[in-house]
């Protein structure tokens, strides 16, 4: 079993916190984008393969969001922190 790091909560296992995919900066000015940027910042994804920024909720616990820094290969964590988006955003 994974367990995780909520900055918030501290060590869970796993099944408390769903995915919430990669960890990308949204663009400052979404409507200067073309199509295909927007496209590709939605939708494109790097399948690292490796160390790799991602984002998840503790849905089965505080209801934060965070980042963590995981190894796609090994699981391993190196750090969890606050994500950004639920500064500024509520999803
Ligand atoms: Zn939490």
């Amino acid at each position: 079993m994974l367990i995780i790091k909520c900055p918030y909560c501290g060590d869970r296992e796993e099944t408390e916190f769903s995915y919430g995919g990669e960890n990308k900066k949204r663009p400052a000015d979404p409507y200067s984008l073309s199509d295909k940027e927007w496209a590709e910042y939605l939708f494109f994804k790097k399948n690292t393969v490796g160390w790799h920024n991602e984002l998840w909720n503790h849905s089965h616990g505080c209801r934060r969001w965070f980042s963590i820094e995981r190894h796609t290969v090994t699981n391993e964590i190196k750090q969890s922190t606050p994500s950004q988006l639920s500064m500024e955003e509520n999803i």
